[in-house]
């Protein structure tokens, strides 16, 4: 077999847990990857923290739905039943927004809530799972999200927590260790690339997004290691329909517009990952896949 995860040829049996906060963050981040694992028979779990509810609709679904969150479970069902994510873990906190918005002080905000109570809740599902690897957020969150940020907390204690004997599990299953946890990153390369092209043509680099809350010169400040880059070239057009799956949230454009066009002028469909656990020993190649 030759392309991308060479190495292995047979993944039945395997099992992969993705930990985000928002429908649409399986497939904008690490969509590929998951297409791509799924295709070659991992069982795919998402536990996705909220429905997301404050996310900006656009326009012309305003008036037809009965909730941001209402159309966003249905548009995550979409998108994980393209992606082939087999189970989908929903945990109903409330999407909280950008840093200052008023929806962060809403009781059930996520980024409102304890750390260690949204930790248990995954630390139990982990032990119910099982899986070999678990994937989540980089410790800014991507772009410095809130929730992201916060489900990113939670995952990392709840893969210990999953192992520890001191966890107190609610149906009292006993304890269970994971192979590697993985965060996505976003390629710093890339980072350079957008920020350069956007003053290029005159646009603000600091205020980038639907919503113009998104520093990319910021993001530029920070770094993290790349253990692992897959290549989901042969899942680009299943990633491209979960896109499309996620319509209010743009995902027509976003194959189309300004990402799509800078992904297909410099990059290739790649997803970056640094490995937190197990620890890499210093001076390891770049694998090309997450299941070691
Ligand atoms: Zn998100």
């Amino acid at each position: 077999m030759t392309g991308p995860l060479k190495n292995k040829t047979n993944y039945t049996g395997k099992k992969l847990l993705s930990v985000l906060a928002h429908p649409d963050d399986e497939t904008f981040g690490m969509g590929g990857t998951l297409a791509l694992y799924a295709q070659r028979g991992v069982e795919i779990h998402l536990i996705c923290a909220t429905r997301g509810e404050v996310g900006e609709i656009d326009p012309e679904f305003k008036e037809t739905i009965k909730s941001a969150a209402c159309l966003r479970t249905q548009e995550l069902r979409c998108a994980a039943e393209v992606l082939g994510i087999q189970h989908l873990h929903i945990l109903n906190y409330r999407d909280s927004g950008m840093p200052g918005s008023e929806a962060n002080t809403h009781p059930k905000a996520l980024a409102a809530q304890p750390i260690e109570k949204v930790a248990g809740e995954v630390a139990h599902l982990i032990r119910q799972i099982k899986p070999d690897v678990v994937l989540t957020f980089d410790p800014i969150g991507g772009y410095r999200h809130p929730d992201h940020i916060a489900i990113q907390k939670a995952a990392v204690q709840a893969y210990d927590l999953a192992a520890s004997e001191n966890f107190d599990d609610p149906e009292g299953l006993p304890p269970f260790q994971a192979n590697g946890l993985f965060f996505n990153t976003i390629d710093r390369k890339f980072l350079k690339i957008m920020v350069w092209v956007l003053r290029l043509i005159g646009q603000n680099p600091h205020k980038f997004g639907r919503n113009k809350d998104i520093d990319l010169v910021a993001l530029t400040d920070v770094d993290y290691p790349t253990h692992v880059k897959i290549d989901y070239k042969p899942v680009k057009k299943i990633r491209e329909k979960a896109a499309a799956c996620h319509a209010s949230q743009g995902g027509i454009q976003m194959n189309k517009g300004f990402r799509g066009f800078i992904t297909r002028l410099f990059g290739r469909p790649i997803d970056t990952y640094m490995q937190a656990y197990p620890e890499v020993e210093e001076g390891r190649k770049v694998q090309d896949d997450l299941f070691l």
